[in-house]
């Protein structure tokens, strides 16, 4: 018995292996055009960041990259991610992005306790053995090998299970994905009777997107998507009135403490919805009338789609997922921490400089244009500190929203009045007060959709930055 068995077994190896190669070579032809996505966790507090692999999946879609951008031109985020060919180090693809890990790790709560966060890198499917390499920016903006791992494609552990597929809804198409910015608006907190209301607040979103520049002259070289799974209940978490829904995105208001600031913790929920478009960037439209919103670099940015300002927001917040555009106001509260120590910030929309050589948008500053640039700051603090008083007092008092938003109004009102008014008004310099910081740092014009919810375009470092994002997205510019 023993011999014969083992005779059978000599016999299959053979033909086994033979069906084994003959499978990874039909899978590596499947997943040629395909996304790939590798998810791991990222945990972190006192003294400790880690890395650790939770899977590699093959997306359903196909990558909806130009093949000419897959290495990214300019060293941009807190974090940047490299594949690598293992035999000779090839840099293949790489993107720069931030993340929730690295805006917690500026709160005071990461100064006592750790946190684990889930986190998603996604590149186009590998020919061959690849290194996925993540560095990491020092205080001095100096980038650091952090975690390195080694993904190989033959491997029967990547993931090749579709998620529950989900419907889309094409709100704009202009062209193959390849050759496009794709969009993708993702609804979170509206019940299946409220689709209608999700497809009208998407639509209304991507008009007020395509009403401003650069993306109105960039229309043709934009396709957005929508999704959005039906919750059970309506509206998101906002645990600082004790409201708590369980959401597709899992969505929620009070990040970090702030009330205004929302995001979702769930990545791979929000991945495994997200897989059935095409998308590079993605805003999640939460079904709420409460002032909210975030955006975070190369991750995703969030709307309160029913407030009054969800047009303003939604822009604003894009501008900090597409391009990094930091944020120009100083005077809002905000749950991070002061830097340690002054250095020049990477976001290309502000500077810790008034060297006028040393300016990243040097290039657009008048040469008569005084360096600071002056502006009516201490006019526009005083109003503003009795602006941020009255907000705190209306969210302490459970005020309803329109009260808010008629602050807001006032604000608004007062600033265009004040900026209108000023010597340069229109001109480009360093304008002091800016990403959180009403003296070490510097913006490039008086006002933008990066510093005030005014009725005004975005700067001009800030439209470039996000023309020329655009351009390497869709293959305009060669690298
Ligand atoms: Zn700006």
């Amino acid at each position: 018995m023993m011999q014969s068995k083992l005779s059978r077994s000599a016999l299959c190896f053979p033909a086994l292996f033979l069906v084994l190669a003959w499978l990874s070579m039909q899978m590596a032809a499947q997943d040629a055009h395909k996304t790939w996505r590798l998810d791991y966790f990222h945990t972190g507090g006192p003294g400790l960041e880690a890395f650790s692999l939770d899977r590699v999946v093959v997306e359903p879609l196909a990558w909806p990259g130009h093949p000419s951008g897959n290495i990214e031109p300019r060293e941009t985020g807190v974090y940047r991610f490299e594949i690598r060919d293992t035999s000779n180090h090839l840099l293949l693809f790489s993107r720069g992005y931030s993340s929730i890990f690295g805006e917690w790790t500026s709160t005071l709560e990461a100064g006592d306790f750790n946190r684990t966060f889930h986190e998603s890198l996604r590149f186009p499917a590998p020919a061959g053995p690849v290194e996925v390499v993540i560095n990491k920016r020092d205080p001095k903006g100096i980038f650091h090998q952090v975690w390195r791992t080694v993904v190989d494609p033959k491997s029967i552990f990547i993931d090749r299970a579709s998620p529950p597929k989900q419907a889309v809804v094409e709100i704009e198409r202009n062209g193959d994905p390849s050759e496009k910015v794709d969009i993708l608006l993702l609804g979170d907190g509206y019940t299946a009777k409220e689709r209608g209301k999700f497809v009208k607040d998407a639509r209304r979103l991507t008009e007020t997107l395509f009403r401003t520049e650069p993306f109105k002259s960039r229309r043709k070289d934009i396709n957005v998507w929508a999704l959005c799974p039906p919750s059970a209940e309506s509206g998101v978490s906002r645990p600082s009135t004790g409201v708590y829904r369980t959401t597709p995105i899992g969505a929620t208001y009070d990040v970090f403490g702030s009330e205004r600031y929302v995001l979702t913790m769930e990545n791979r929920a929000m991945r495994e919805i997200a897989c059935w478009a095409p998308y590079e960037f993605v805003e999640i439209l939460v079904n709420n009338e409460t002032y909210g919103g975030g955006g975070i670099y190369n991750l995703f940015s969030t709307v309160a789609a029913g407030n009054d300002w969800a047009n303003y927001i939604f822009v604003h917040e894009f501008g900090h997922h597409m391009a990094g555009l930091a944020d120009e106001y100083y005077t809002s509260p905000v749950a991070y921490q002061p830097p340690s120590e002054i250095v020049e910030p990477w976001e290309p929309n502000v500077t810790a400089t008034t060297e006028r050589g040393m300016i990243k948008w040097k290039d657009l500053i008048g040469a008569t244009t005084p360096l600071p640039t002056p502006w009516p700051k201490e006019e526009f603090e005083t109003f503003s500190r009795g602006i941020q008083e009255r907000r705190r007092q209306i969210r302490a008092e459970r005020r309803p929203e329109s009260v808010m938003s008629a602050l807001f109004r006032e604000e608004q009102e007062h600033e265009m009045k004040l900026f209108g008014a000023a010597p340069f008004a229109s001109a480009i310099g360093a304008f002091q007060g800016a990403n959180y910081d009403a003296k070490a740092f510097y913006r490039p014009q008086v006002d933008c959709i990066m510093f005030t919810r005014n009725e005004v375009p975005f700067c001009a470092a800030c439209n470039r930055a996000l023309s020329e994002v655009m351009d390497w997205v869709t293959g305009k510019k060669a690298r």
